[in-house]
């Protein structure tokens, strides 16, 4: 029987028991003031500061001096290490006896030479358990280290958290001693938190939150804090509540532990490294206590980081991930970025991740995993499913600024119409505490009551690492099956798609990408980063490429597989969603620029070796073209003499040609006006170019009657259009000027690294102060360049090239640009004379529209988009292109297609973007079709390779194929088999085709394969004379295993 409250008064009951428990109030008398027993000092404690981060053997040897708690070490990014010797008094028998660590930074606590515990004050982890029991025959005295890395969770930004770290900063130690710990002290304050919280969260409208009240109540009631005896009759009330069951149609919570380490972002990669250390070690801790504990672990890239440097951990981790409990999961090497790797990058994520996962633990990933990122391709779906994967899980949406997306548990289907089934934990959150709120949000926020019944909740500390807790596990454990509460049950994300996968009658289906309306900024920032990135994946295409064709064409020549391996994961290190997208810190940005530099080396030695391979070391000049058509293009080569010369060539396509100039159906002219303007024309462009580099004019035409000489690019060009009379059309809008460079106030309300906000856009101002008006630089009949500078303000300029080539449909702009600017944004302006409510934009392995108006909220929410190598707006039969080279920031407004170039945000990089850029883009008008568009784009990325070879070397394909709609994208070595090649091919323009890939290359067999190499043995690729015949639907990837 319950005592009678003296008042009908919620809030006096509800305080009490809040009280009871207080760690601020009444402590000398409340249950919290007794979860500790007797403490005495450590015996002996001396520390160690070093500047680097060093292993453990080589920290142990060096001298340690007398530390006094208190006394600061550091300054940031710096190590201190600690000798602790312990001594436990004799009196403490059977008692449960905890080393209490409470200090600034992160700390792993070493034990006879290995980690055994992470401590982290930001993290609730602030005890080392020595005995759980102390037995007279343990070890009473005791020697650990403690390693303390000098930054917090979440790096050490000043003031703030994105705030660009302080340099400075001082840290200590606060507490270091022993102590008795109360378990059963902490279990009933678990029991008390867990009832409170319960009573709050259901309120008043609820009833069993008045049951909880008086049971939480009636347990202070029962409860004396002095007298341990009185604890059992209390925690068998809250027992009690807590076994009071629901009915069969309670929603189910799926509670996996998870530890989002972010590969690098406000701390560097090396300090990853031991953050996974310091947080897997602890979860093995808590899974060797609790057998049904399960951690849901992604990122093969910290795995292999564990693997080399905790060996004896990741055998532990090995164990448990066999026992089933530590799960790696998400497929990929790291977290990346979802909208700016390429979509070769991904597949590679994929082959690399589930690879690894393979070899290691036998396992292939099931769902993708990719809780953080901002914004998801709508190319990822088929690459998903390519990779055996056919779950996603993600949360980020949950972020967007504008529109609340509809559903938490969906079908998501791709740009080709693969299908995956979606969870968005509906709390929105991949780091619960297993709190009563996390399970009550997770019901309540759920869009899909009454469709799905089963979710995620994801706990554990996150973004820094720290992972999840004993508390956390004890909470859950408490509210299994409790009525008023969801089900919790302890599971795996396998368990959770099964689940949502056998009642998904009544799931809805969202179509394309997933667009974050947030972070737009992360398209620009750190220009740097993406033209490494962009750069370093066309130096591994054609690396690829040339390595292939140099393997069948000289028998001596090695595939470099695994200089390859060692590349591409340097590359997908560096997509990780805060290294890309540029919201890291200078420290990661420098290391990010390293690992380009590193690829840039070792790929150029390779691209350089697979060349002379392939050009048989003549001597003569020769060009090798990468791509899968022919190419007809002005090089610059060096002639006998050893000068410089231009050449207009043609080449194969995947295939090598000696340069044998050709000469232009029109030569480049160049024409300095009466007005200073300058008229520049090739026959397929007329442009006029205003003395402050504007284009006044920008005529595409068509030109009437026969050609000279038809090439496939003029064929390409031009496609099946009567070519019989001349067209032309001017692609620039009445009185408008394009290349017209426009600088914003770039101030985000918070991320500033990651955002710009909708109201930047209010600030533009033109560039207009000429410092060096337009003038001619060289003018060839193969190329024409004009030069001009331009002041941004004191501080910033900005010099262009304009260069026309012969036979070239786009006006290059070649672009130098010193940037010293805070919290502005600097773009570029076309604005054309073409209308459309859509613009394209390219993106993985095809591309998608997006509206041009601002319709709705969903349209005006995409002010500021991404794309890759090109965007373009179009009508029936003309359209103009905006083409790039390292830049993935765009938007289209009505007529305004405007290319984002360069941000100055502050934080959490105080230098983010200053110093010199060199960047290029092109306009392209066009006939509206979108094959041109995509070869250029192509063409302008991957520039063609000089070679020298004798000069009876014929001109030579390896591969074509028949429709211009198909793209060769990809040529390599297939994994561990150096007799097999794999191809992978898309269809670019969103049609059904049949294409034939032809190949020179003795080709035995061909199969199809998927995105991970493994051969479909249903489905073998017949080849012909024709070659090899291949159906594909819009924006189809097609993977062939090819044995030669
Ligand atoms: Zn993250």
């Amino acid at each position: 029987m319950y005592h009678q409250p003296v008042l009908k008064n919620r809030r006096t009951l509800l305080e009490r028991a809040e009280k009871f428990i207080s760690d601020i109030y009444f402590t000398d008398c409340n249950l919290r003031g007794r979860l500790y027993g007797e403490s005495c000092p450590v015996e002996k404690l001396e520390s160690f500061l070093s500047p680097k981060r060093i292993p453990f053997s080589e920290a142990c040897k060096q001298d340690f001096s007398p530390y006094k708690v208190g006394e600061t070490f550091g300054p940031t990014w710096s190590t201190c290490w600690f000798r602790v010797s312990l001594n436990t008094p004799p009196s403490w028998s059977s008692e449960e006896v905890h080393l209490l660590w409470e200090s600034d930074g992160e700390a792993m606590v070493w034990r006879d030479g290995q980690p055994v515990q992470g401590l982290t004050k930001e993290g609730e982890k602030t005890s080392y358990i020595l005995s759980e029991s102390l037995q007279d025959d343990e070890p009473h005295s005791l020697v650990l280290y403690v390693e303390v890395a000098c930054n917090g969770l979440f790096g050490a930004g000043q003031g703030s958290m994105i705030a660009a770290p302080d340099p400075k900063r001082m840290f200590s130690v606060q507490r270091a001693e022993l102590i008795i710990f109360n378990r059963h002290v902490q279990e009933l304050l678990t029991d008390f938190e867990m009832m409170l919280d319960i009573v709050k969260e259901l309120g008043e409208q609820d009833q069993r939150g008045f049951q909880a009240l008086f049971t939480v109540n009636e347990m202070v009631n029962l409860c004396d804090p002095s007298d341990r005896s009185s604890f059992p009759r209390a925690r068998s009330l809250a027992s009690a509540f807590f076994s009071q069951r629901n009915g069969q149609s309670q929603h189910t919570v799926h509670a996996m532990g998870h530890c989002h380490i972010d590969s690098a972002w406000l701390w560097p990669y090396e300090e990853t490294i031991r953050k996974c250390g310091r947080s897997w070690v602890t979860v093995v801790r808590l899974m060797e206590k609790n057998p049904n504990f399960v951690f849901a672990c992604s990122q093969a890239q910290q795995f292999q980081w564990v693997k080399s440097w905790y060996p004896v951990l990741y055998s532990q981790i090995q164990h448990f991930v066999n026992k089933g409990q530590f799960i790696p999961v998400g497929g990929t090497w790291v977290e990346m970025d979802g909208n700016l790797p390429s979509g070769e990058s991904m597949v590679r994520q994929f082959l690399e991740g589930q690879r690894f996962f393979n070899q290691e633990f036998g396992i292939h990933c099931k769902e993708f995993w990719l809780p953080d990122t901002f914004g998801y391709s709508a190319q990822l779906p088929q690459i998903m499913q390519g990779s055996g994967i056919s779950n996603f899980l993600t949360q980020k949406l949950s972020w967007n600024l504008v529109n609340t997306f509809p559903h938490n548990t969906f079908f998501w289907e791709g740009l080709d119409g693969s299908q995956v089934l979606t969870h968005f934990p509906p709390g929105n959150s991949y780091e619960m505490k297993g709190k009563v709120e996390d399970l009550t949000k997770t019901v309540k926020n759920n869009k899909d009551k009454g469709r799905a019944n089963h979710s995620a909740v994801l706990f554990g500390f996150g973004d820094g690492g720290g992972g999840p807790t004993q508390l956390m596990l004890d909470r859950l454990q408490r509210v299994q099956d409790t009525d008023g509460l969801p089900r919790v049950r302890m599971s795996t994300p396998d368990a959770l798609f099964s689940e949502l996968r056998s009642n998904s009658q009544l799931l809805c289906t969202w179509s394309g990408e997933l667009f974050l309306e947030l972070h737009n900024g992360t398209y620009t920032t750190q220009a740097q980063i993406k033209r490494g990135n962009r750069q370093c994946e066309t130096l591994l295409h054609d690396v690829e490429v040339s390595s292939c064709l140099a393997l069948c064409r000289d028998q001596s020549f090695k595939y470099p597989a695994e200089k390859l391996r060692e590349l591409w994961r340097l590359l997908l290190l560096n997509q990780f969603h805060d290294v890309i997208p540029g919201s890291c810190i200078e420290l990661v940005v420098e290391d990010a620029l390293r690992y380009y530099e590193d690829i840039r080396d070792s790929g150029s030695q390779l691209l350089k070796t697979a060349l002379s391979s392939l050009g048989s070391g003549g001597v003569c000049p020769a060009v090798f073209n990468s791509l899968s058509w022919e190419r007809h293009e002005v090089v610059q080569i060096h002639n006998e003499t050893g000068r410089p010369q231009l050449a207009l060539v043609q080449v194969p396509s995947v295939g090598l040609s000696p340069v044998k100039p050709t000469e232009p159906l029109t030569p480049v002219s160049v024409t300095v006006q009466s007005d200073g303007t300058v008229l520049m024309e090739n026959g397929i462009l007329k442009s006029v170019v205003n003395k402050d580099g504007t284009l006044a004019s920008c005529v595409w035409s068509r030109p009437a009657g026969s050609f000279i000489f038809i090439n496939v690019i003029m064929k390409v060009c031009f496609g099946a259009v009567d070519v019989s009379c001349a067209v032309s059309r001017e692609s620039l809008l009445d009185g408008c000027k394009g290349n017209q460079f426009v600088l914003f106030d770039d101030v985000p309300l918070y991320w500033d690294a990651w955002d710009v906000m909708d109201y930047h856009l209010q600030t533009r101002k033109p560039v207009v102060e000429v410092v060096q008006p337009v003038h001619v630089v060289s003018s060839d009949p193969l190329r024409a360049t004009l030069s001009f500078s331009l002041r941004i303000s004191k501080r910033s300029c900005i010099t262009q090239n304009i260069i026309m080539d012969a036979m070239c449909p786009y006006l290059r702009f070649s672009t130098q640009v010193e940037w010293q600017e805070s919290h502005k944004f600097l773009k570029v302006e076309f604005p054309v004379r073409v209308h459309s409510p859509n613009a394209t934009y390219e993106i993985q392995f095809g591309h998608l529209q997006r509206p041009t108006h601002r319709n709705t909220s969903w349209d005006w929410a995409r002010f500021e988009v991404w794309g890759h190598k090109w965007a373009d707006l179009s009508e029936h039969n003309f359209g103009v292109a905006l083409l790039n080279d390292c830049k993935y920031g765009y938007s289209v407004h009505k007529n305004t297609m405007t290319l984002s170039l360069l941000r100055a945000p502050k934080a959490p990089d105080a230098h983010a973007d200053m110093g010199s850029h060199q960047f290029t883009y092109a306009i392209m008008p066009h006939s509206g079709l979108e094959s041109s568009v995509i070869q250029f784009a192509y063409n302008l990325n991957f520039p063609l390779r000089l070679v020298q070879t004798s000069p009876q070397t014929p001109p030579w394909s390896a591969f074509s194929v028949s429709d211009p709609a198909v793209v060769l994208e990809t040529i390599k070595q297939a994994e561990d088999q150096s007799g097999t090649m794999v191809v992978r091919l898309y269809e670019s323009h969103g049609s059904s085709v049949t294409a034939a890939l032809c190949t020179s290359l003795p080709v035995k067999e061909a199969w199809h394969c998927d995105l991970l190499e493994r051969k479909d043995p249903s489905r073998p690729a017949q080849i012909t004379t024709q070659g090899i015949s291949l159906q594909f639907t819009p924006f189809q990837i097609v993977s062939l295993l090819l044995v030669l």
